[in-house]
């Protein structure tokens, strides 16, 4: 059928632009940012490899074909993974989906999942000029609840700005729109905004038999954690933040005071880090969650959510990596929410290593100084321990 989109190859982007997340989200194979992409002539063939980013132009045919039934038989052995997530010696994992939308909520739901860990609300309104009222805002969230019967649903409140323009909340005209007014910040001048958004999934939860949950993206102080989980535990609902920003992370044991979760957000942790724009092609070495200071950040949030006893997912797509997932699960990471089409491969990846052994794999990722050596190191005790 020549309509099938079988790939993807883009001259610009980074890993974590939305082009490269919405990929992931349709499992279509996908690498951003190769130089010289354009330039590849028309009718030819491509050999494209969305796990390692390798990208070849006119392959040798017998070799193309060996590297395509390889990746097939591999698939098949992480098709065969069902599930529930869990190591190797039976240490719970929670793996949950992100979705975007009614549909992608249909499709995650007839994947192996325990429920969702992010619902990117503001995908739905991308297109929208203005607010949809509380009752159609009600309807949406609804439709995206009903596969998750009983299952925990992670609501993320409007995470518009930057990258992600929503005509009628983001601000126009701002110098530098990634450190202006987005996600929660929208609230502070427009509480109301927040406070419709809250009612509307308060009525969808009513309305469907999924366990909601919510928490706000882009959240920097204490204070602003506190506020918002008093708006949405006045609506009986638990309460949770993003931990997006570096501000966040270093505060986590705080937050954790205020809030019932916490769910890290590496796309943003790692922009914020890094000071690299998750979006540039030319610093995609640096927005790269394997980097020792995002580590130890991550680090930072899953000691203090074992202190309090309370949960810490990773929800960006650092969670959706196998041998990532293993470092973060022995640093204390109750949970990881990724694109559907990554669940089984990070589930079969976990089911094959021990509680102890995703410990030992923290460790050796902590103490690497580059995200060559992180990668290398996890590597080795992998392999070395299963
Ligand atoms: C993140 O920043 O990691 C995240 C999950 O949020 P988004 O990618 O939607 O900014
Ligand atoms: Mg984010």
């Amino acid at each position: 059928d020549p309509t099938v989109v079988l790939a993807l190859v883009t001259e610009r982007g980074g890993p974590t632009s939305p082009t490269a997340i919405i990929a992931r989200q349709l499992a279509i194979p996908c690498v951003v940012g190769v130089v010289g992409a354009l330039a590849v002539p028309e009718g030819g063939d491509l050999l494209v490899d969305g796990t390692t980013g390798g990208v070849e132009v006119a392959p040798d045919p017998a070799e193309a074909q060996e590297r395509v039934l390889a990746d097939r038989a591999r698939r098949e052995q992480v098709a065969a993974w069902s599930g529930p997530g869990a190591t190797a010696d039976g240490v719970p994992v929670k793996l949950v989906a992100n979705v975007a939308d009614p549909e992608s909520a249909a499709t995650a739901g007839a994947e192996p999942v325990e429920g969702v860990g992010l619902f990117r609300t503001e995908l739905c309104f991308l297109n929208r000029a203005d607010e949809p009222g509380v009752e159609e805002q009600a309807a949406i969230y609804a439709e995206v609840l009903r596969p998750f019967t009983g299952q925990v649903v992670v609501v993320r409140t409007l995470d518009a700005g930057s990258d992600k323009p929503v005509a009628f909340a983001t601000q126009v005209g701002e110098e530098n729109p990634a450190l202006g007014v987005r996600g929660l910040r929208l609230s502070f001048d427009n509480p109301a905004l927040l406070v419709r958004q809250l009612d509307a999934i308060r009525l969808a939860a009513d309305r469907t038999g999924a366990e909601v949950q919510v928490m706000a993206p882009m959240v920097a102080t204490v204070a602003e954690a506190a506020g918002f989980a008093g708006l949405v535990r006045e609506r009986g609902l638990r309460a949770g933040v993003m931990i997006e920003v570096p501000a966040a992370a270093l505060l986590a044991h705080r937050m954790l005071e205020v809030v019932d979760f916490l769910s890290i957000g590496t796309n943003d942790l790692t922009q914020y880090t890094m000071a690299a724009d998750r979006m540039a092609t030319d610093l995609a070495h640096l927005t790269d969650p394997w980097q020792p200071a995002v580590l130890q950040l991550i680090a930072i949030t899953a000691h203090a959510g074992r202190q309090a006893g309370k949960p810490v997912g990773v929800c960006g797509e650092a969670a959706a990596d196998p041998l990532l997932a293993c470092a973060l699960v022995g640093m204390g990471i109750t949970s990881l929410s990724m694109a559907p089409a990554a669940v089984r491969a990070v589930g079969a990846r976990l089911a094959g290593v021990s509680a102890e052994t995703c410990e030992e794999v923290a460790e050796a990722v902590l103490g690497a100084t580059d995200p060559a050596a992180a990668r290398a190191a996890a590597l080795l005790v992998v392999e070395r321990r299963g």
